[in-house]
């Protein structure tokens, strides 16, 4: 069967060129006669791929040196409790901002540690925009300030990176690190789960300040403690060490196209040719306010929904998969992340336009 373009939401596409490596390599990498799944961490192959996993990411990521680059397990999830962990210290309160299912969930686990402050939400309008934010709205004493800087559920991204002053910004950048330049020096911690832009599921992704580090709260699981993972390079105990070989060769494969710039600009073609078919259509719908458009997710709706079935079915056979929306949302969402090429964007609207000419 030929490859489909798989629009969902997560785990999604990986480039063809680093499936087709990994498979070269499977049965003997680079002459070991093992695959990387059955080799021991603690060997210095397999320390020549964890640590060139993080040195590339470093140089693609513009990650400076007063960061650590964490390797971890749990999700993006995780995060959602290491952060408070590993962050609240003495301070014991932080300011969240609340745009929606992936925001509530990190606020829900915040509030088991510490004092949450939900400083701005978008919830009035479940979740089609993004709050307008100023400077004077968080707490000059909190311990840092929590964002999601693109909600894949909703399709809704930040446009400017708040201003937090001294209090450290932590963003959950899960559905679109990678997507665009992102100065990481205006963040304190940045994670990820690996399997939007970075690679298979099973490897989180972490960058944190360094001071940052070595402040957990005592009752801190020892593995939950980013200074454990930070003074080990994520190698305490056993790392997802397949999906981190899988995610080096991802990050070989963005820097080798042209880095960040070139990858911001794919994006941005890509989205545009979607968002401009819908915004001319009157049998689809965009649902977000347009200035908060998601260069990763796009959900639409079709005007008259009793046709939802169909069109889900007709794209399946067109080889257009995984199309429906969050339940919370309807109708349907695109997730067109790094690793989808632009002939299934445009296969995805030329889909659309004949859909649309054969049922309107
Ligand atoms: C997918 C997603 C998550 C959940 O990630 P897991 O790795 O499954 O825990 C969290 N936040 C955002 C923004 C996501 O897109």
């Amino acid at each position: 069967m030929a490859r489909v373009y798989n629009f969902s939401a997560g785990p999604s596409m990986l480039p063809e060129a680093v499936l087709q490596k990994a498979a070269s390599e499977m049965l003997d990498y680079q002459g070991t006669g093992q695959s990387v799944m059955e080799m021991s961490h603690r060997t210095p192959e397999y320390e020549s791929i964890i640590y060139g996993a993080e040195n590339v990411f470093r140089e693609i990521m513009g990650v400076p040196e007063n960061y650590n680059v964490l390797f971890l397990q749990g999700g993006a999830s995780l995060q959602f409790a290491m952060v408070p962990l590993n962050l609240l210290g003495d301070k014991k309160k932080a300011d969240y901002i609340n745009t929606g299912v992936w925001s509530k969930k990190a606020i829900a686990e915040g509030k088991r540690y510490g004092k949450v402050n939900v400083v701005a939400s978008s919830e009035d309008k479940n979740f089609n925009y993004i709050p307008a934010i100023s400077k004077e709205m968080f707490d000059k004493d909190a311990a840092y300030v929590h964002i999601t800087s693109n909600n894949t559920i909703y399709g809704t991204r930040y446009r400017a990176i708040p201003d937090t002053g001294d209090v450290p910004l932590v963003a959950d950048m899960s559905s679109n690190i990678l997507s665009e330049y992102y100065d990481v020096k205006k963040f304190g911690v940045i994670y990820a789960g690996a399997q939007k832009n970075l690679g298979p599921s099973g490897l989180t992704v972490v960058i944190v300040r360094k001071d940052l580090v070595g402040k957990a709260l005592d009752f801190t699981p020892t593995m939950l403690n980013y200074a454990t993972h930070a003074e080990e390079r994520s190698m305490f105990n056993t790392p997802p060490c397949y999906s981190i070989y899988i995610a080096k060769l991802v990050f070989e494969w963005f820097r080798d196209i042209g880095g960040i710039k070139a990858m911001q600009e794919l994006n941005e073609k890509k989205a545009a040719i979607l968002y401009e078919y819908l915004d001319n259509s009157k049998f689809y719908k965009g649902t977000v306010v347009p200035e908060f458009r998601s260069l990763m997710n796009v959900p639409f709706i079709l005007t008259n929904e009793s046709l939802d079935k169909e069109f889900l079915k007709q794209a399946r056979n067109a080889g257009l998969i995984n199309l429906k929306g969050h339940r919370s949302v309807g109708g349907m969402r695109a997730s067109i992340y790094n690793a989808m090429p632009i002939d299934g964007v445009k296969k995805l609207v030329e889909f659309m336009k004949s859909f649309e000419q054969a049922n309107k």
